[in-house]
């Protein structure tokens, strides 16, 4: 009989098996466990908190029954001596083959399963957000894939060793290793049973989460995959044991020739990632060194760009024109970093191609390129041709993934990731401009300037934008947003938010407020240090980007700043629009100033910015609405903490459990970084008056972000002239 034939019988008996589906509905309870239980994931987006929590229990809870199905149903097959009757008419080893297929086939149907029955939930519950491409690839590349993965680890671990028992121990042992284990901790290649997701975005694409696990994937149906055909070496015969199996069944020579291959395969694939760079870890004497510092004879007069990013296969090429003066009456030998995935593929000096190595050196997420200037009376044009696909600074491995990069929906490069960075000195008045060209559905938004559409080009689907800052450098952010343009305290601000939130952004009216609580801090706190002259670019970025930054004139807000859940969280904010007011808020107290105390570690931006968002609600909803949604909460919120038998007689915590200590510790934080911190803020207000309190504020802000100090608790006592005493909590 052949494989197929075998599997057809095979697959006909699993799926008439009452085992079997049971198996199927419990890994469908397993993917609705925490939609239905409520769990929520921090990250703050739909995605993740429909789908990232479903693949996640669905897929190691599902890989775990599914485990426990297949060694059922092998063992079964083996203690009914089954297999003495098969061999006599056909090799053992395709009834085990056809056997794993089936399996693997019911594991298929319970994910298709799955994916139907939480259909309608998800269309619900992630309304606009839903993306039905998103949807059904999340399902097969991360729950599939692990159930599929664990079948085939088990299945090759019970050929081996004829022992259901400990190849389940074995199996646990090798899943709880790669799940738990510090030293994978940030490896996303090797979670083939539960994908590290801490991110996924609503709006800007999951690329980088996809490509990284597809790859993983890849990597280990290899690695399983062949040891599942080096297993059935094992596979018993003739009531022989292990070895004794082995010699009879080495007569199939290509068995072992196809296991290694597959294999080695995985493992060379696992070597030669084409994700993240070689940089040793962070050698903070040159991260923070004088190397740039150092005098380099040569002086920058300009850069002139011309990019041409092309998104869906994550690489741009591009020529960065340097106009430099070679002050040293010789030949100098020139460096310039860039991005340690793209290739130099040229240098013209005044036209003239100049020989030039690549170092290969990644340090720091780029490497360096070397050529010489020769001796020149005025200004040359330094022209360096380079391109090819974006690499990750190993730094980002486990929690920077798809922050930084070229993704089909998404582009956020800077520094030399956007083009080879030349180390020189400069003189002051210089700019960076030039040409962009992105796919037409990718607006860019980059520092200095507005960019403004140059050409557009119908055949190849692209745009060219102009770009244009003052200074030595350049950042860009793109995605398809839609841009608004505002007026706030007499900044111009050209707020960038992706399309798929529009509707969201108007419901909420967040340009209207942005306006409003722009003004509102700025006639408190002072302007926020941006130049009058251009604009100043608010920025809706991806969830992988972390808090968001600063940089020229850009100001980048990570996308969860906006999602429904963050919206809705009433922890910092009495409605949607106080907790985007709180956001930009954060603009003054958490990008440019900061409240950080190393003895009073609760002394935190959040605590000032609640405090603010406070102010501002009293100014425009009047002080009953303000007390009763901040002041009142804040003084529940302090006192249920203070009431808390642990939290007064913190000697107990040592007997319980270190999970619960923690549980109970974080709730203790966050009371006591916002609602305790602003309540003590309040409270000097009403000793010294609320005017008074806010001109401290001011002045406190003012020293730190034209300082770049930080605001000690001891600061705000100072200037307020209190006394710890009389405001603090305890
Ligand atoms: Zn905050």
């Amino acid at each position: 009989m052949s494989i197929l034939s075998f599997y057809r019988v095979e697959l006909g008996r699993l799926l008439r098996a009452k085992m079997t589906w049971l198996i199927i509905a419990l890994t469908l309870a397993a993917a609705a466990a925490p939609i239905v239980t409520g769990f929520e994931y921090s990250s703050s987006t739909q995605f993740m908190n429909f789908m990232g929590v479903t693949n996640l229990s669905g897929g190691a809870g599902g890989g775990i029954l599914f485990v426990l199905l297949t060694l059922y149903e092998l063992s079964k097959m083996y203690e009914k001596h089954v297999d003495t009757i098969v061999e006599a008419v056909s090799d053992p080893a395709r009834l085990y083959c056809a056997r794993v297929l089936a399996l693997l086939t019911a594991a298929v149907l319970a994910v298709a399963l799955t994916v139907i029955c939480l259909l309608p939930y998800g269309l619900v519950k992630l309304g606009y957000v839903f993306e039905a491409g998103f949807y059904f690839s999340s399902f097969a590349l991360f729950m599939l894939c692990s159930i599929l993965l664990s079948i085939l680890l088990s299945a090759a671990l019970y050929a081996l060793t004829r022992r259901a028992s400990v190849s389940f121990i074995i199996f646990l042992l090798l899943a709880l290793a790669i799940t738990i284990s510090e030293k994978f901790s940030d490896d996303h290649l090797v979670k083939w049973l539960m994908p590290q997701i801490r991110y996924l975005s609503d709006d800007f694409g999951n690329s980088m989460m996809i490509w990284l696990y597809s790859y993983s994937r890849f990597i280990w149906f290899f690695i399983f995959g062949g040891l599942l055909v080096l297993s059935l070496l094992g596979i018993r015969r003739y009531g022989k044991g292990l070895l004794g199996s082995f010699r009879i069944n080495l007569k199939h020579a290509m068995l072992p020739v196809i296991a290694i291959l597959l294999m080695g395969a995985g493992v060379y694939a696992y070597a030669h990632q084409p994700f993240y760079d070689n940089s040793p870890p962070i050698d903070y004497d040159t991260f923070y060194g004088t190397d740039e510092e150092e005098p380099t004879d040569l002086f920058l007069l300009g850069t002139e760009l011309d990019i041409e990013i092309e998104a869906a296969r994550g690489s741009l090429r591009g020529t960065a024109v340097n106009t430099v003066e070679n002050r040293a009456g010789r030949p100098v030998l020139s460096t310039v970093a860039v991005n340690t995935g793209y290739t130099v593929e040229e240098i013209l000096i005044d036209g003239l191609p100049v020989p030039f190595v690549d170092l290969q050196n990644d340090t720091n997420g780029e490497k360096e390129v070397e050529f010489t200037v020769p001796a020149a009376d005025g200004a040359q044009t330094i022209a360096i041709t380079y391109g090819g696909r974006y690499k990750m600074w190993t730094l980002l491995k486990g929690w920077g993934e798809g922050s930084e990069g070229i993704f089909p929906r998404y582009v956020s490069l800077g520094g030399s990731s956007l083009y080879p960075r030349i180390y020189v000195d400069r003189d002051e008045d210089i700019r960076t401009k030039g040409r962009l060209t992105l796919p037409e559905g990718l607006t860019p938004v980059t520092s200095g300037e507005i960019n403004t559409v140059l050409s557009t080009d119908d055949r190849a689907g692209t745009k060219t934008w102009s770009m244009d800052n003052e200074g030595a450098s350049m950042v860009l952010e793109a995605a398809d947003y839609v841009q608004r343009s505002l007026t706030a305290a007499g900044l111009n601000i050209e707020f960038y938010y992706n399309r798929k939130h529009e509707a969201v952004m108007e419901e909420i009216g967040a340009a209207e407020l942005m306006e409003d609580v722009i003004s509102f801090c700025t006639e408190l706190y002072g302007p926020l240090p941006f130049s009058e002259d251009i604009p100043l670019k608010l920025i809706q970025s991806t969830a992988y980007g972390g808090g968001g930054y600063a940089s020229f004139n850009l100001s980048v807000m990570n996308e969860s700043t906006f999602s429904p859940e963050n919206l809705g969280d009433l922890e910092i904010g009495a409605s949607s629009q106080e907790v985007l007011a709180h956001e930009i808020i954060h603009q003054w107290w958490g990008l440019f100033a900061h409240c950080i105390d190393l003895e009073d570690t609760w002394w935190t931006d959040e605590g000032v910015t609640t405090f603010t968002t406070y102010l501002f609600v009293r100014d425009r909803y009047g002080e009953d609405y303000a007390n009763q949604h901040y002041v009142e909460k804040w003084e529940a919120a302090v006192a249920g903490m203070l009431e808390n038998f642990y939290y007064r007689n913190p000697q107990y915590l040592d007997i319980l459990p270190e999970q619960y200590v923690a549980a109970l510790e974080g709730r203790d934080w966050g009371v006591q970084m916002y609602d305790m911190t602003a309540l003590m803020i309040y409270n000097a207000g009403r000793l010294i008056g609320m005017d008074n309190v806010t001109e401290a504020l001011s002045e406190l802000y003012e020293t730190a972000s034209s300082n770049q100090t930080d605001v000690t608790f001891p600061d705000f006592l100072d200037k307020t002239g209190l006394d710890r005493k009389e405001i603090a909590i305890d």
